[in-house]
């Protein structure tokens, strides 16, 4: 199944998604232009709602779908283990400038304003531009009070840990952990969750910094990408944590794929083309696209020369 994208624009947003990645503009957005920060491929959210593209339910909202065919898309377990609404999200993120240094709760910190949801995910860096820069964790020894006054310095990044990110790179940024980049096209995999504490915005928006430096895990320290798989591995893990499981696919030629029928498979092109054989129809992918198996469809063949990620909920 694939979905409309639901494109949002950022003071921070460039124009790299079309021009890098030949996505189209998403319908939502209507005019061309600047600032065109992030495309939400696959969501179940208020703030942004993916609809059906294609086949016999086309048209349809995801949280529809999701209510209607809950258990066929996600597996009967992990239906009964999120009853809400669907866990995950994915996005491609076009961060042109510096986005905002930000923080998202776990558990137990979202908890304290009713109706947050903790945030963790991870970012896989498709296209580093030339000044690309990842900032993701404290440095070490870095307390609630040096990060806050680094912030009304010239220098409101200098505790952070920060590094040069390179194509084909995942980083894994749990919940509460002190984060932002500038100048790179990234996927975002993450917990179905709008909750975001700002503690510095270098557009002048608003802040929430008390809040912000309270949910920052200081003890974590510095985080620096995963290190990666073999290249010659045509299917290789990127990482597994609580939320989610990313593997990496690097085809030229075929693989068999099956869900089990116990959960469902996310896609998503990061370059090539690919096609999916199902049932005797075939489903063609191109890059950027995101593609949803659910979990009822069992056995898949992927083909084509292409990578891709492929993200699903860990067993339960
Ligand atoms: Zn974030």
């Amino acid at each position: 199944m694939k979905f409309e994208p639901f494109g949002v624009r950022k003071p921070w947003g460039g124009d790299a998604l079309t021009r890098h990645l030949g996505k189209p503009l998403p319908r939502n957005l209507m005019s061309v232009g600047m600032g065109w920060g992030e495309s939400w491929e696959l969501s179940d959210n208020d703030d942004g709602m993916s609809h059906v593209a294609n086949g016999p339910l086309a048209g349809t909202s995801f949280r529809r779908l999701i209510s209607e065919y809950g258990e066929e898309i996600l597996g009967a377990r992990h239906r009964a283990a999120f009853p809400d609404c669907f866990p995950l999200r994915v996005k491609l993120i076009d961060a042109r400038d510096t986005l905002s240094v930000q923080v998202h709760p776990d558990e137990e910190t979202a908890r304290i304003e009713l109706g947050e949801r903790p945030k963790t995910e991870a970012w896989h860096v498709v296209y580093p531009g030339k000044n690309a820069q990842v900032w993701c964790g404290t440095k070490t020894g870095v307390t609630a009070e040096d990060l806050r006054r680094s912030f009304d310095t010239p220098d409101p990044l200098s505790c952070l840990h920060s590094f040069q990110p390179e194509v084909g790179q995942t980083l894994f940024i749990a919940a509460r952990t002190v984060h932002t980049v500038s100048g790179v096209v990234l996927v975002e995999i993450q917990q179905n969750s709008n909750t975001t504490l700002r503690l510095y915005d270098f557009g002048g928006r608003n802040v929430d910094l008390d809040r912000g430096l309270e949910v920052v895990d200081y003890e974590r320290g510095p985080v620096d990408p995963i290190v990666p798989p073999p290249a010659d591995q045509p299917l290789a893990k990127l990482l597994e944590c609580d939320q989610f499981v990313i593997n990496r696919l690097r085809i030229d030629g075929a693989i068999e794929q099956d869900t089990s029928r116990t959960g469902m498979h996310i896609l998503t092109v990061l370059s090539g083309s690919a096609g999916l054989a199902w049932r005797g129809a075939k489903y063609p992918m191109q890059t950027a696209e995101t593609l949803l198996v659910p979990a009822s469809a069992g056995e898949y063949r992927l083909e084509g020369v292409f990578e891709a990620l492929q993200s699903y909920l860990p067993v339960v």
